[in-house]
């Protein structure tokens, strides 16, 4: 789960809290310590030097991404979205329509197939 770094004025603590992707565009973050609103975000150190790897960790320690079935297209498209996502990087338009093709359903395979130009990375 991503964590945000802020700064509160009320009580002049820096905190960490916790928000999910979805909460992050709705939830107003509050102090744990004083419950106070008025939070800054702070620029997260943390997640910049965070290496390719321990992102993938902190995916792979994702509930819902650990069991992940390499034979369901859905799982696999879920999972590439969330990678993509978590480095915040532009795959690309062939990335993007071959996760879309799998969160339907269709097999890796096929979707191989018809993008003869496509990488190997998606096996
Ligand atoms: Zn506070």
């Amino acid at each position: 789960m991503p964590f945000y770094d802020y700064h509160c004025h009320a009580c002049g603590k820096n905190v960490r809290i916790f928000l999910s992707y979805a909460e992050y565009d709705t939830a107003v973050a509050t102090c744990p310590h004083c419950q106070s609103d008025q939070l800054k975000r702070r620029l997260s150190r943390i997640t910049i030097a965070k290496s390719e790897d321990a992102r993938m960790d902190s995916l792979l320690d994702d509930p819902s991404l650990a069991n992940l079935d390499e034979d369901d297209p859905r799982a696999m498209g879920k999972f590439m979205r969330r990678m993509s996502q978590e480095t915040g990087e532009d795959m690309g338009e062939e990335f993007n329509e071959v996760v879309e093709r799998l969160e339907k359903g269709e097999s890796p395979d096929s979707i191989e197939q018809s993008m003869p130009d496509l990488g190997n990375d998606i096996s």
